[in-house]
């Protein structure tokens, strides 16, 4: 029996997928405006790992990932560098595709792009509008939190921690709950913006996953995955959507989230100038040794990425390539009736 440890009820449980043999499985993809470093590294081959050993133990999986191609962030970005957004989201997504191609991560059988779902996006919005879930302010549309009252429960938090801990992107003073979280960002001049009858805008980040995964998954499907950071508010986010929409209860049957990537016991920043991309890593290290460093350890678990964790991965892994080479002359010389010397 198969059992997994699920983020929602913070146990481990016994596997059985919603359709018996099939699971459908969505992982949150990059958001597109900058290099893939190493704590993404560790998350995707982590989640390869774990969708391969499941097609390995005879589950179909349909493994779904998402990419952010429309952002704060890579607007901000283009402004700087003076480039339209899509070259700039397009840039980075043939980027991330070649780094974890290069890592062997080739598990994922459809990557979806948000601006190719903006139909499904404008549809969700206009329905928890419809049931009364959302609010329009001066800058867009907004989830209201005192209407769910179940928020908070992926992250172990009450309403008021949840408003406390406001998400910087969606400040605005108009809102109902301070933790509210837009759902349709209204366009401000040079912004892009999709024309609708809702106003024209673009949209909040937590709705894209959920169009996405309605689309391609159903409003109920099996494992959800992603960073340790994307508990609170993002995943709970797609909760309080889906399930407000749906009314079906739940979302996702298991939650799963990969621990942190620290740099010599050190979190890993831009300002701590420990930062490392995935680019730069594989110029230095073979793709193999990266890989059994990160699945040495369990996926829930902080990894320590340092000169000397990367040389204890190298050893650990000669000596298991060198155990698969006496293990071949054993099984060939056994086969020949020859003698064995053990
Ligand atoms: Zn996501």
């Amino acid at each position: 029996m198969l059992k997994i440890y699920s983020t929602l009820t913070r146990k481990k449980e016994e596997f059985k997928p919603i359709k018996k043999n099939k699971i459908r499985f969505f992982v949150c993809g990059p958001t597109t405006y900058d290099y893939s470093h190493l704590g993404h590294a560790k998350t995707y081959v982590q989640f390869d790992v774990i969708v391969k050993y499941l097609r390995y133990k005879g589950y179909k999986v349909f493994y779904l990932q998402n990419i952010t191609d429309i952002d704060d962030k890579i607007i901000k970005k283009a402004f700087e560098e003076n480039t339209d957004w899509k070259k700039i989201a397009e840039k980075y997504e043939q980027a991330y595709l070649e780094d974890i191609k290069k890592l062997g991560v080739d598990s994922v059988n459809k990557y979806a792009r948000a601006t190719d779902y903006t139909k499904e996006i404008i549809s969700q919005v206009k329905r928890l509008i419809k049931k009364g879930f959302a609010y329009k302010i001066s800058d867009g549309w907004y989830f209201d939190l005192s209407k769910d009252k179940e928020y908070g429960k992926l992250a172990k938090r009450t309403a008021q921690e949840a408003d406390d801990a406001v998400s910087r992107i969606d400040e605005n003073t108009e809102k109902i709950n301070k933790g509210d979280f837009c759902l349709w960002k209204f366009s401000k001049q040079n912004e892009p913006a999709w024309k609708t009858d809702i106003g024209n805008g673009r949209p909040g980040w937590h709705l894209e996953d959920t169009a996405i995964t309605e689309k391609e998954l159903g409003n109920q499907y099996d494992i959800h995955g992603g960073g340790l950071d994307l508990i609170f508010p993002h995943h709970e986010a797609e909760i309080a959507q889906m399930e407000s929409i749906s009314g079906k209860k739940p979302f996702v049957k298991y939650w799963l989230h990969t621990g942190f990537l620290q740099i010599n016991k050190e979190k890993m920043s831009k300002s701590l100038g420990n930062f490392l991309t995935i680019k730069e890593i594989l110029r230095n290290y073979n793709k193999n040794i990266i890989r059994f460093l990160f699945i040495s350890s369990h996926y829930r678990k902080p990894i320590d990425f340092s000169e000397e964790t990367l040389r204890q991965a190298k050893n650990t892994l000669q000596k298991l390539n060198e155990f698969m080479v006496k293990l071949d002359n054993y099984k060939s010389k056994v086969k020949n009736n020859k003698k064995v010397d053990l």
